[in-house]
This record gives structure tokens, sequence and C-alpha cells, in this order.
């Protein structure tokens, strides 16, 4: 064997180009000049949750990724292969030969289950189907969803509840104003859904939708909202918060919002959205399709570990409506041939550094960025913190790793991609994808109009 070259630039591979990817991958090529990056997606799109995830009323966080995907593809020292699903089409195991270390950056695409009867009954979805679906995802743009009803149920209250509440709301020629997909804008712009609740299971204070999508709310002219369940709410609002305490100041001004919300007059819009708080769900009813909600009344109790806790009334109550959107945050999936935390639905790691948890050996080589390495939280600027961190271990790992050895040995990237079945799509391709979107959107007087398939991703390329 020859032994590995120490002279060799890093050749690092990143899988996935999402907003964690493009924040690990624009750190690596900040931190190490000589240093290659191949980034890898299953899809030939570049942006993963950016373009898949982020709600198409809210282009301007598009934006910054936009501005990352430039900056890295800018420094010449970066490769796209897109349509190369790790973990299928080459296993870990390749991958890493080929590489001097690889970083993973795959997210987290399922949803977590609610466990309750009825949740599979038609009409009820994951909230991630929807998203997917209003997208453009390729996974879930064949989707259909019952919007001939009048309300719509979203379970839980997090920032993805709200994004779908609104995408529920929105009128057509608002709606038409954004790249969502075109299958998505017809069915939304025909749906009857007027009414839109949006059930937390803990109080306002608990809530955990953030600040900026209630300003948003508060801007929203033609949709009404109402606050239900929510008693305390004036009293705690009045509460000033502790100076300095930059948590405490965040809630207070989230209360805030929301109890402007809660003394707003209605206006008589005929879309309204109800933020009804204090409520689980305890079986989704409906003979072979959703007709019914059982939900049950909460109160709030300390719990044991200092978090405040919903603990049922004993009251119910029945809601009826047609569609359930269960948006209780997601989960990642394993990837076959690396270690997986089955609980926590993550790489398991150690500041970035993914390690087996049966022998607590760390895996040269081998790290993870984003919501596979921390779950399912935090906005998108979180991503950036994580990266760093991963990459700071990289870069200490470096000087160890045996750098040059894909090359020395024959374990080329080149050699792998040969064994396709279909050429990757690369960085121009996809620019001429996002191009040919952004043409028919011209046509249109709309900012894009996806491809909602790969085949048709690809048909742009011929
Ligand atoms: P999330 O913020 O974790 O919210 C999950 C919601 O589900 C919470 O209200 C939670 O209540 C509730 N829940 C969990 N298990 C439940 C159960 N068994 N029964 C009833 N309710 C249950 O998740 P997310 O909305 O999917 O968002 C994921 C991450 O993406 C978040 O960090 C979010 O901020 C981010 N994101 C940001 C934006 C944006 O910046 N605009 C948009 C979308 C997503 P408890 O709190 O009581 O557990």
């Amino acid at each position: 064997m020859i032994p590995p070259s120490k002279c060799c630039a890093p050749v690092i591979a990143v899988v996935g180009s999402g907003p964690s990817a493009l924040y690990a991958t624009a750190e690596l090529v900040r931190v190490l000049p000589a240093a290659r990056v191949n980034l890898f997606d299953r899809l030939p799109t570049m942006g993963g949750l950016a373009r898949y995830g982020v709600s198409p009323d809210h282009s301007d966080r598009r934006r910054m990724v936009a501005h990352y995907e430039s900056l890295i593809m800018g420094s010449g020292r970066v490769s796209f292969y897109g349509g190369v699903h790790v973990g299928n089409d080459i296993s870990p195991a390749e991958l890493k030969a080929a590489h001097d270390a690889v970083i993973y950056a795959c997210g987290s695409s399922e949803d977590q289950r609610l466990g309750i009867d009825g949740e599979d009954l038609a009409g009820s979805h994951p909230a991630t189907h929807f998203v997917g679906w209003y997208n453009g995802h390729p996974d879930h743009s064949a989707r259909s969803f019952n919007l001939d009803v009048e309300r719509a149920v979203v379970i839980g209250n997090g920032n993805v509840a709200l994004d779908v509440a609104r995408m529920l709301l929105l009128d057509r020629e608002r709606l038409a104003e954004t790249d969502v997909a075109g299958p998505a804008l017809d069915a939304l712009g025909k749906s009857q859904v007027r009414e839109v609740v949006v059930l937390g299971r803990r109080g306002p204070a608990e809530s955990a939708f953030t600040t900026p999508e209630l300003l948003e709310l508060l801007a929203l002219d033609e949709i009404d909202v109402i606050v239900e369940n929510a008693e305390g709410l004036l009293a705690l609002a009045e509460t000033p918060p502790a100076i300095g305490n930059a948590r405490e100041y965040a809630l207070h001004l989230k209360l805030q919002l929301l109890r402007e919300l809660a003394v707003r007059p209605l206006r008589s819009r005929n879309r309204r959205l109800v933020l009804s708080f204090l409520n689980s769900p305890l079986a989704i009813v409906g003979s072979g399709r959703v007709e019914a909600l059982q939900i049950g009344l909460n109160r709030l109790v300390d719990g044991v570990d200092g978090r405040t806790q919903a603990q049922p009334t004993g009251r119910s109550r029945t809601l009826t409506t047609g569609l359930v959107l269960r948006s209780v945050g997601y989960r990642g999936t394993a990837v076959d041939g690396l270690p997986f935390d089955p609980a926590r639905g993550t790489l398991p790691h150690r500041d970035g550094r993914v390690y087996c948890p049966q022998t607590g050996e760390v895996l040269s080589g081998i790290y993870v960025v984003g919501w596979q390495k921390r779950g399912p939280s935090g906005v998108m600027g979180s991503n950036k913190i994580c990266a760093i961190e991963t990459v700071k271990s990289l870069l200490q790992d470096l000087s160890v790793l045996p750098t040059g050895q894909h090359v020395s040995e024959g374990n080329g990237l080149a050699a792998l991609l040969q064994r396709l079945p279909v050429a990757p799509v690369d960085y121009r391709d996809w620019k001429t994808i996002d191009r040919a979107e952004r043409e028919m959107g011209r046509i249109q007087r709309r900012p894009r109009i996806r491809f909602t398939t790969v085949e048709a991703m690809r048909s742009a390329l011929v």
C-alpha cells in the first residue's frame, strides 16, 4: 500500500444541499483554503429544506440560502452532484473511501407520530406531506388533500403549523404571487376551507411558534385571528420582563403580540385562524375518513424536570372536520451503513463527530451537521453555529486523518460515479433547471413554475 500523502489538499464530501450543508461548505471553504468539497443531493435540485420546507410566502428566507449557494460555488472549489442518493446509489463506506472526510447534512424528513386512534384515516396527514406537496417535492407532488371542507385542524403549534395554516387560508391571488407548486395553487385556489384551528397542548407561554410569525399574522389583513383558551394571557402579558434576560424578554414580546391578536376586534373576514391552547388530540374519528377530532382539555402543571406540562382535566369536546394535519415535529431516518439513534432520530455524535453507540468508538472522518445532528430545532440561522462546531472538530482531526488515501488507492469519485445508472446533475445543470423554472414563471407572471418530478427536471436538460 502506498502511504497516504499528507501533501494533498483534503477532499471532503458533504451529503445534502440544504441550509446546514451550505453553511458547513461555506465554513470549509473559509477555513481550508486549498480544500475541495463535493456536495451530494439525492434530488437534481440544490437547497434541500430551503426549497422544499420553507413556506412559499417566505421567499425572503430563501434568499439567504441563495447567497450561500453563490458564495460557495463562486469559490471554484465546490462541485455539485445532484441525483445521487448516498445510502442507496453509493454506500457511506464507498463515499468515505473516495474522500478524506464526509459531513452528513441530510436533515429530518419523516414526521413524528401521535399514537392516537384514527391517525391513519383518509384525511389525516403529516404536515410534512402537505409542506412537500405545496413546495412541489417530487416525493409528495402526487398527493391530494381534501380541501372541500369548511374547517381544517392542525395539531401542534410550532412554526410549521402556522406555515400550513397560512397556506390553507391565503387566497388565490396572494398564493399566485409566490412560487407555490402549480397543482397546489390550483387545488388551494378552489379550496372550501374557511377556518383553520391550530391546537397547542400547552398554554400561550409554551407555544412553539416564534414572534416573527405572530407579527406576520398581525399584518395579514385578509384573515381574522381568534385566540382561544388563553384566559391568563392578559395578566401574563403585563408582567414586565427581567432586565437583561433575553429569553424572558422574547417571551414577553410574544405574549404581548398574542394579546394584541386576542383583543383585536374581528373584521368579518371570511377566513379565520383559531389559535387554541390547552388541547390534546385524543382520537381522530370517522367511518373510512376523517369526520371529527376528539380533544381533551388540559391544565398546566410543573413537571419533575421543571418544564411546564399539560395535564388532562378529564373534560373533552369534539370538533367536526374533514382534514387533520399533524404538525408535531420532524424526525430523521437511518442511513444504511451509519449508526443511528432511533430515540432522537439523529446520528449519534460528539461535537459533530459521529460515533458508534455500541462501542463508543468515533468513526474516523465521519461528521454530522444540522437537524441530522441536533434534531429538528431552531431557525435557519441556528445551522450556522452548528456547522461551525462540526467543521472545527474536522479541522482538529485533519492532522491525523489519512488524507490523500482516496487518490493513491484509486478509490476516486469518478470510478464510483461511472457505476451509477443515471449521470449526476452538476451545478450547471441545476442552474439550467432553475432558469427553466423562472422562465416558465415569467410567462405566467409568477416567480417560478416548479418542476414537481425528477423526470421533468431532467427533461429540462435535454
Ligand atoms: P416544533 O417547533 O418542535 O413544534 C412541535 C409542536 O408539536 C409543539 O407545539 C409541540 O408541543 C407539539 N407536539 C409534539 N408532540 C405532541 C403531541 N403528542 N400532541 C400534541 N402536540 C404535540 O416543530 P415544527 O413546527 O415542526 O418546527 C421544526 C423546527 O423548524 C422548529 O425549530 C421551527 O422553529 C423551525 N421552523 C421555522 C420556520 C420559520 O422560521 N418560519 C418555519 C418552519 C419551521 P409541546 O411544545 O407541548 O411539545
